[in-house]
């Protein structure tokens, strides 16, 4: 296997499907006419953005395709529900969301904190789940909007959405509900008609897109201020010439993601469950860092103790192991995680500990590559722990 990369980071981000890129490429090539143009040249543009606004509506089960704008990303897509929601309704001023968001939501918050609104961080239990009751008592008659994410990147466990959104909706039924859904689009079926969704946004290179694109939905029934303002396009809610070769390349992925969702229940799950397994069983110094959570199928957050994560995927970035030690937008400062700081994992864990994320690309020959190098890498690192004599104490513990 040297020479050959095994990229299990694709919380991070994923290869473009064959099949997607194949999509695009007419786009970018022969069909390259102004969507928005009048002569014929430009209807396919345009009706390859119909289509494509077609099937991403289907993918969320959207009521209808006009509730659906593309945008840039997952980080445009929460700005502009948050912002687009708070704009449009200026006289309330209170804002609530969780302490484990990604920063495109939680920095967001914090700016909006800065200008006046009052914020609510609902925090998590050492499992990583939402803290439910937390939630309702901090929803009051002014609550403009609560931002909820579906799923963590770091530890992919699952927020109960439709629980959220009763819970919401029962104490203040003017209140708006974001969900960031970038960590479930590809993984579970996303349905916003069930959970009770005003607003969802997803990014297309978390399920095999390229870069750059994504996609917001917005209720019929909720009203936005556009963050960018200038054509008619997206019905006044993006301005902006489409991006019309990446649109297509979504819509493409979107499909190929709704038809590999049994495969990832199934196949992904049990090669994550075989990876986690295994490491827990031979690594003594090693923990699940999210318990018995309800996870998305394809990711593991686990704990090494008394060791140092960066050192760790050093080791397994040599024999060409991609993991990451937190989110990609964290790592690299040494600041241990928001998230597994919200969850209180313990101080000797939290620096040593790894995310693995799988894709429908990732084979059985590469986890048990995983599973064969990584006990004599943590094994290595362990050696030179300044913890010695509390990791004889664990040993000891695990063999029991
Ligand atoms: N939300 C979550 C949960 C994410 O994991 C990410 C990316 O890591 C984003 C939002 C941001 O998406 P994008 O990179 O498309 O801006």
């Amino acid at each position: 296997m040297n020479n050959k990369i095994i990229y299990l980071d694709n919380n991070a981000t994923t290869k473009i499907d064959e099949k997607v890129l194949e999509s695009m490429l007419p786009y970018m090539k022969e069909e390259y006419a102004n969507p928005s143009s009048m002569y014929d040249f430009s209807k396919k543009s345009s009706n390859a953005i119909k289509e494509a606004r077609g099937v991403i509506k289907d993918f969320v089960n959207a009521a209808d395709e006009k509730e659906i704008i593309f945008t840039s990303c997952g980080t445009e897509s929460a700005n502009t529900a948050i912002r687009g929601v708070l704009n449009y309704n200026k006289n309330k001023k209170h804002i609530i969301t969780t302490k484990v968001e990604h920063p495109c939501v939680l920095n967001v918050y914090k700016h909006l904190e800065k200008q006046g609104y009052k914020v609510d961080y609902i925090g998590v239990n050492s499992n990583g789940e939402l803290d439910l009751e937390q939630l309702e008592q901090a929803i009051t008659p002014d609550t403009a909007l609560v931002s909820v994410m579906w799923a963590n990147n770091e530890t992919g466990v699952l927020n109960p959405i439709e629980k959220v959104s009763q819970i919401i909706k029962s104490k203040n039924k003017e209140a708006k509900l974001f969900v960031d859904a970038v960590q479930v689009a590809g993984k579970i079926p996303i349905d916003v008609q069930a959970n009770g969704i005003d607003l969802l946004g997803i990014s297309g290179h978390k399920f095999h897109a390229p870069k750059g694109v994504g996609a917001l939905y917005i209720n019929s029934k909720t009203m936005i201020t556009p963050l960018i303002i200038g054509g008619h396009q997206e019905r006044g809610k993006r301005a902006g010439t489409e991006n019309v070769p990446y649109i297509v390349g979504l819509a493409k992925a979107a499909e190929l993601a709704q038809d590999s969702l049994e495969f990832e229940a199934t196949e992904i799950k049990r090669l994550r469950d075989k990876l986690e397994s295994n490491i827990l069983k031979t690594i003594y110094n090693a923990r699940l860092n999210t318990g018995v959570a309800n996870r998305v199928p394809n990711t593991t957050n686990i704990g090494f103790e008394y060791i140092e994560g960066e050192l760790i995927l050093l080791h397994l970035s040599d024999i060409g192991i991609c993991a990451s030690s937190g989110s990609a937008c964290t790592s690299g400062s040494l600041e241990p995680s928001h998230v597994l700081r919200a969850m209180n994992v313990p101080f000797t864990a939290i620096h040593g500990s790894i995310r693995w994320s799988l894709s429908r690309f990732t084979t059985e020959d590469e986890i048990d590559y995983v599973i064969e190098k990584l006990p004599s890498i943590i094994e290595k690192v362990t050696s030179i722990s300044p913890y010695q004599k509390e990791l004889e104490q664990l040993k000891a513990l695990h063999s029991k």
